[in-house]
């Protein structure tokens, strides 16, 4: 008998776990599994990572199978609210392998993809739905959907949702949902206006609260380095090649700030025969769902995002993160350590720290209650960077097939498949062309200019005397 079972757990669900390997619950899913089980309303104070969504996918899975009955049309019995498109199918992934011995049917609903396909999906209801807000709403006003017949609702990373702007729409939702319902409701963080927020979907709940954001992942060995912002990607490409060829790295995620930031370090590592892969807003879904998947099994070894649309995501095996720009909101550095050393494993976080990120340091620094080792800049570090091959022109470049071969990826570093520097997007000529008309097309008509500036205007983007002695001289003297 597991833990699992000892709770009461139906058997279906505990086969589903011990087929997955959980032996013991993790902390939140202590806490959490028996008062959802009796259908108390929850306020979870949990970052991803800590089994939240196994705290309450299987208490409602147990609760849906219980009470067994078929969803009206175009109706569900449970649904879970998750900011981004990413986090919203890992969920629902997560639900399907919960559920897989029952007859429960779970779906998936975000934008960026059509809504006609998605809408068919819902005319015969289903038992649970993990939606976005503003796919879930459309399909509302398409009338595709009600949210009448919920009898457990969940709402997952609420501050993320406030940070994105989904007030109004959440809203909405509540007003949407029937009174006599369960509701969960989950934060990272619970400033006042998270809580208020929180007010309006949950009654007398039950509160647990798990590693608090301050504590940080324990398990995850923090550095930082001082270096000038034009001798960052210099630094993380000769950071990169090194743990790549020595096996110390295994997948690593590296965050910037912005979206055109992504696509230019991805550029520059792809120049440098590393494999690599954007994920931010820019992309299409297509090109997302690609890079995760990509990272995941393994084949890009270094995914490159941005905050949002990192939040979450939960891979196993990330040994490295790298901060590439320190976030100016310290909750934010929480987060993004937190993608390593999940679900037990060790990890090591590096920042890259210009002197105008000090003042970030120092709030994350308070935040967390823990200042991170400082590391020397790399012996011969500018003689090595001189040496860097540039990036090639095409964005597209940057955005390699993770199936093709030739980066540095893990067969491509030690496997010899005739990758190695300087010879960046090699071939797939007819394809890559047609993809770069394709994010071209794509950009321009959101009018964002990416690729025209990383076209024809390259050099805009091109920090002055990067990877130079001059650039280095300057960041030893800010040191
Ligand atoms: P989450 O916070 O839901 O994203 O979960 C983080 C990771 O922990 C996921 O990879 C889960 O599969 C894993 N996990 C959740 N619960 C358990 C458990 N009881 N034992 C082992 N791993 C778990």
């Amino acid at each position: 008998m597991s833990y699992f079972s000892d709770l009461g757990l139906a058997e279906p669900i505990t086969r589903a776990l011990t087929s997955k390997g959980y032996d013991e619950p993790t902390p939140i899913q202590r806490q959490a599994i028996p008062a959802l089980m009796e259908g108390r309303d929850l306020l979870g104070i949990a970052q991803t990572g800590t089994g939240k969504t196994a705290a309450f996918a299987l208490p409602s899975i147990h609760r849906l199978v219980e009470n067994d009955k078929r969803p009206q049309a175009a109706s569900c019995r449970m649904l879970v609210l998750s900011p981004t498109r990413e986090l919203a199918a890992q969920i629902a992934d997560n639900m399907r392998f919960y559920a897989k011995n029952t007859r429960l049917q779970v779906q998936c609903i975000f934008g960026g993809v059509p809504a006609g396909k998605q809408a068919k999906k819902l005319v015969a209801g289903t038992d649970i739905l993990v939606a976005t807000p503003g796919r879930l709403l459309d399909l509302i006003d398409q009338r595709a959907l009600t949210l009448r017949d919920v009898e457990i609702f969940v709402l997952d990373e609420a501050d993320q949702m406030m940070d994105l702007g989904f007030i109004k729409p959440l809203t909405r939702v509540a007003a949407l949902l029937p009174q006599d319902r369960q509701s969960l409701f989950f934060s990272a963080t619970m400033p006042d206006a998270i809580a208020s927020l929180g007010k309006r979907f949950i009654k007398n709940p039950v509160k647990v609260e798990v590693a608090p954001q301050s504590t940080t992942a324990e398990r995850v060995e923090q550095f930082a380095i001082h270096i000038d912002q034009s001798e960052k990607q210099a630094l993380l490409t000769l950071s990169l090649l090194k743990g790549i060829e020595s096996g110390e790295i295994d997948r690593t995620l590296v965050f910037t700030r912005t979206k055109h930031g992504a696509d230019r370090v991805v550029r520059h590592l792809a120049a440098a025969g590393i494999n690599a892969a954007a994920i931010h807003g820019n992309k299409t879904q297509a090109q997302r769902t690609r890079a995760l998947d990509g990272f995941r099994d393994g084949k890009v070894p270094v995914l490159v995002a941005t905050d949002i649309a990192a939040r979450g995501i939960d891979v196993s095996g990330v040994s490295h993160v790298f901060n590439f720009e320190i976030p100016n909101v310290p909750e934010q550095y929480v987060h993004r350590i937190g993608r390593t050393a999940r679900a037990g494993a060790d990890g090591m976080a590096i920042s890259f720290v210009a002197p105008d990120e000090k003042p970030y340091m120092r709030d994350i620094e308070r935040l967390t209650k823990n200042k991170p080792a400082i590391l020397p800049i790399p012996e011969n570090f500018v003689a090595n960077a001189a040496k860097l091959p540039k990036p090639t022109r095409a964005p597209a470049g940057a955005e390699r097939d993770p199936n093709a071969k030739g980066g540095r990826g893990r067969g491509g570093a030690r496997g010899g498949g005739g990758g190695g520097r300087g010879r960046s997007g090699g071939g797939g000529g007819g394809s890559k062309q047609f993809e770069e008309r394709q994010q071209r097309k794509s950009a321009e008509n959101r009018g964002d200019g990416l690729p025209r500036d990383d076209m024809g205007r390259k050099r805009r983007f091109r920090p002055k005397g990067a990877n130079g002695v001059g650039a280095h001289k300057s960041a030893v003297k800010a040191r």
